[in-house]
């Protein structure tokens, strides 16, 4: 899921000068899970919006916002009340903000800062264990990655500054490739460790990527 975080109240307010009446958009997908614009968020903003002077015109909770399609037809779905507005702020990721700004014509203000793609460990605690490089090496690595899980993101560790199998820019955690090493030996695999993996191929870090899955 993608984790993100409300932006601060005295972030927001100055994207919304210019304008007294706002609608809210939330998304009842990470953003719910994340806490930053779940339906407990976004009736939250409503009354610090309203304490703070603003008119709030509606709120809406859009299933996936990041959906383009289904983002469209739900703001038309509540046309009345997204006219009204001055502003749409919306409390989802980035992708879902894009989405609401394609969608219409109005001012679209983020309310939130996307942070990265995170694994859900429990309840309200992430962990971010990919970093979407495009040129997946978990294959060589027992499945931990070296790209994401070592802060420099060696592809063949440790680096020198490994202290008693801890990291050198945290010690509060294990080197990545402590790990990487003990998982391949408990698999019978530590030979892997003599081949230098080749170095990343960063083409497949350019961006905007697409997608189609419909056959040409
Ligand atoms: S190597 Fe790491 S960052 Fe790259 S795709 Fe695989 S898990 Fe994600
Ligand atoms: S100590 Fe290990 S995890 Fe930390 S930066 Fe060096 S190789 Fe990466």
């Amino acid at each position: 899921m993608i984790v993100s975080t409300q932006k601060p109240l005295d972030q927001i307010l100055p994207a919304l000068e210019g304008g007294n009446r706002v609608f809210i958009i939330g998304c009842a997908k990470c953003a719910t899970v994340c806490k930053a614009g779940g339906e407990e968020e976004v009736f939250r903003m409503q009354e610090e919006l309203t304490a703070a002077g603003k008119e709030v015109t509606g709120t809406i909770i859009i299933d996936e916002t990041c959906h383009m399609l289904r983002t469209g037809r739900d703001l038309r779905s509540r046309k009345e009340q997204v006219d009204e507005a001055d502003f749409l702020l919306v409390l989802s990721c980035g992708a879902g903000i894009q989405s609401v700004a394609e969608a219409s014509d109005k001012k679209v203000v983020a309310g939130s800062d996307s942070k990265f793609l995170g694994n859900i460990r429990r309840f309200g605690q992430f962990e971010q264990r990919c970093s979407l490089c495009g040129d997946c090496r978990l294959n060589e690595t027992g499945g931990i990655c070296p790209v994401t899980v070592c802060p420099k993101g060696m592809l063949n560790g440790p680096c020198g500054g490994m202290e008693d199998g801890n990291c050198e820019v945290d010690s509060s955690n294990r080197c990545a490739w402590v790990t990487i090493y003990e998982r391949l030996e408990g698999q019978g695999r530590v030979e892997n460790l003599r081949r230098a993996t080749p170095s990343r191929d960063f083409s497949h870090k350019r961006h905007p990527h697409n997608l189609s899955l419909k056959k040409e």
